[in-house]
């Protein structure tokens, strides 16, 4: 990879905070100098023997100091003819000098320099210190007052990355999505003359480490095109302006550059909702959004440009941003399943001497939920820690202690589940899914997972509906609470035992009972009533359940019209994974296994097609 070239920065103009001090000094000594010409330094002892003998004209007594003159005929030198001394508390000195008739003028002191310099100066010349080094920190090396406006404004293209698709792996669906993109880069012409529309903009979504940037840098070497790459992060400074000048000033660039990528990295620190911060909001972040909106509708997408960018946190961005002709194109890059950790483990072990009995499938099979980074660390720390133990080649032991290590590193980040928390999440997903293929009216499954992503979800069953719908039939919505209800009844019928897991089900289950007892009017005994509009405005405090619209005892009813279709239900799904236990056990050892298990695969195994090699001998 070719490093980014970046501009020498000079200062434009040095304003060294020294030249405020040295100029400070001077001043200052030339003002006293100024005020006080000539001056005689005398004890207090001479100061009083020139009052008695009545040589003093006049003095003024400040607060620290006497200061005065000499009669004009007792000049001994020009030198002596003001004196000054320190001032000793002496409360006869009054009257020494009334007696003498020496002029004496109380505590008049000429401070306005001093107090000029305490109350303005100082604190001025420390605020600018301040500044300035929290304007080195944030701004790297360019020190200079004026440059933070422009230091950062250029952004250089790298050419010839060396990424390929080969240094990526575990992430496939990605790869096939984004291969268009890299047709269009390579062939634009080709495209356009069919007249077909280019997607603008492709947002990769996926947890953090799971190769966004990786893949987006490997787009742009597959392709051989020029790649702008700029993080979110760093449009974030303090002057309004800037962020929004460099996403014009890399677009500009892009465009001679074309056809070429440009990667917004975390794209969610700029792109969060707008006005959603209740303190009054980033102006700067707002401005860049708007900026990069304004951009990326002002360019055409056949010119060969296309916008890539990469966030973990897609529920944050702002809606303006994935609009058609925006970031239209979602790629969901997710964690690797076991096959894809091995790949992945290959690639990252291409460098390096392993051991004969390292076996990359068993290391791969240890670490669920890790995702493309954490293995690559992984064979890092292995790596060091055997050249730390001074042999030839990376063992067993090392690997498995650098999993410990990283895996250590991710509990306080994320959390790693434990081998019973995945049997009972593989028990609990086959539960919905099976259930899901018994029912007629459910949606196919097409996907059951077990690799926990976000921190909610450990595992998922994903039904993709047949067809869209309108309507739903009373059997329709007992099914789907069938279907949400077989997970709990799983690890029921399985461990006799039931784990928290299932509680976002429950919920959702319970909403679609109420439903049909409150709004659809499906229950026999309340009859075809419905008890609430459906969508009343949910103003705060409002429809609490203080303006219900029935009686104390008909809400009692409902309640117990809720519980009956639950119970229902429940008998209804426990007999159907009772009667397929066996199924049940077979799919979830094959899911434990695999950690994926796709639809067309899932039919199989139910129609007995799939014999797997596992021993479904285990129970439990
Ligand atoms: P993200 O941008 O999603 O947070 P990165 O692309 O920065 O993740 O990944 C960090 C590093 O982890 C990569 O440089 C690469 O070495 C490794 N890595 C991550 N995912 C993969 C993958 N799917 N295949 C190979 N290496 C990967
Ligand atoms: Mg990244
Ligand atoms: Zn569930």
């Amino acid at each position: 990879m070719k490093q980014q070239k970046k501009e020498p920065l000079k200062s434009q103009f040095n304003f060294p905070v020294w030249y405020i001090l040295i100029a400070a000094f001077v001043i200052m000594s030339l003002s006293s100098y100024l005020f006080n010409p000539v001056v005689g330094n005398i004890s207090y002892s001479e100061f009083k023997r020139l009052v008695k003998d009545g040589r003093v004209e006049s003095c003024q007594i400040t607060s620290s100091l006497v200061k005065g003159t000499l009669r004009g005929d007792d000049l001994r030198s020009e030198k002596q003819k003001t004196f000054v001394t320190a001032r000793v508390d002496d409360p006869e000195l009054v009257k020494e000098l009334e007696a003498q008739g020496v002029k004496y003028s109380g505590n008049y002191e000429n401070t306005w320099l001093q107090q000029f310099l305490f109350a303005w100066i100082i604190p001025i010349g420390i605020f600018f210190l301040i500044w300035r080094f929290v304007f080195k920190k944030m701004g790297g090396p360019t020190g200079s007052i004026m440059s933070f406006g422009k230091s950062k404004g250029r952004i250089y293209a790298q050419e010839d990355l060396k990424f390929s698709f080969d240094d990526v792996a575990g992430i496939d669906e990605a790869k096939e999505e984004l291969q268009e993109v890299v047709e269009f880069l390579k062939t634009p012409h080709k495209f356009t003359n069919l007249g077909g529309r280019i997607p603008k903009g492709v947002l990769l979504v996926g947890a953090p480490g799971t190769g966004k940037t990786l893949l987006a840098k490997a787009v742009a070497g597959e392709a051989g095109v020029p790649f702008f790459s700029i993080s979110g992060s760093e449009f974030v400074e303090m002057f309004v302006g800037v962020g929004a000048s460099r996403v014009r000033d890399m677009f500009s660039q892009a465009a001679q550059k074309a056809p070429c990528i440009i990667f917004i990295d975390e794209l969610d620190a700029i792109g969060k909702t707008r006005g959603s911060n209740p303190v009054g909001g980033h102006d700067e972040r707002e401005q860049t959004l708007n900026q990069l909106l304004v951009e990326m509708d002002g360019f055409d997408a056949n010119t060969g440009v296309i916008i890539m960018s990469a966030t973990n946190r897609p529920e944050t961005l702002d809606p303006a941003l994935l609009r058609p002709g925006r970031f239209d194109r979602q790629v969901v890059v997710d964690r690797p399943d076991l096959n894809g950790r091995e790949a992945i483990l290959v690639i990252h072990s291409k460098g390096v001497k392993l051991d004969k009995n390292v076996n990359l499938k068993s290391i791969a099979a240890m670490t669920p939920g890790f995702v493309g980074a954490d293995l690559a660390n992984i064979i890092n720390e292995a790596a060091l820690l055997a050249a730390r133990r001074n042999k030839d080649t990376v063992g067993m032991s090392e690997i498995e202690e650098a999993i410990e290590r990283v895996m250590a590193g991710l509990e306080k980040k994320k959390r790693i589940i434990s081998k019973q928390e995945k049997e009972i999440v593989a028990y609990h997903e086959c539960g919905h899914a099976l259930v899901a293929s018994t029912l007629k009216t459910t949606d196919k499954v097409k996907k059951i997972s077990i690799i926990p992503r976000g921190i909610a979800a450990l595992g998922y069953t994903l039904q993709l509906p047949t067809e869209d719908r309108y309507m739903m039939t009373r059997v329709e919505l007992t099914e789907r609470i069938c279907v949400l209800l077989g997970g709990r009844i799983a690890e029921e019928i399985i461990f006799s035992e039931v784990s928290t897991g299932a509680q976002n089900d429950l919920e959702k289950a319970s909403e679609i009972a109420r439903r049909m007892v409150k709004y659809y009017g499906m229950s026999e005994k309340l009859g075809v009533i419905t008890f609430e509009p459906e969508n009343k405005p949910a103003f705060l405090g409002w429809g609490m359940g203080s303006n219900r619209e029935y009686s104390e005892e008909t809400a009692r009813e409902i309640d117990m019209e809720v519980k009956k279709i639950i119970d229902d239900v429940y008998a209804k799904t426990r007999e159907i994974l009772e009667e397929q236990k066996p199924m049940l056990i077979k799919l979830s050892m094959i899911l434990m296994e695999k950690e994926v298990i796709e639809g067309e695969e899932l039919k199989k195994i139910l129609n007995g097609e799939l014999e797997e090699k596992t021993d479904a001998t285990r129970v439990n």
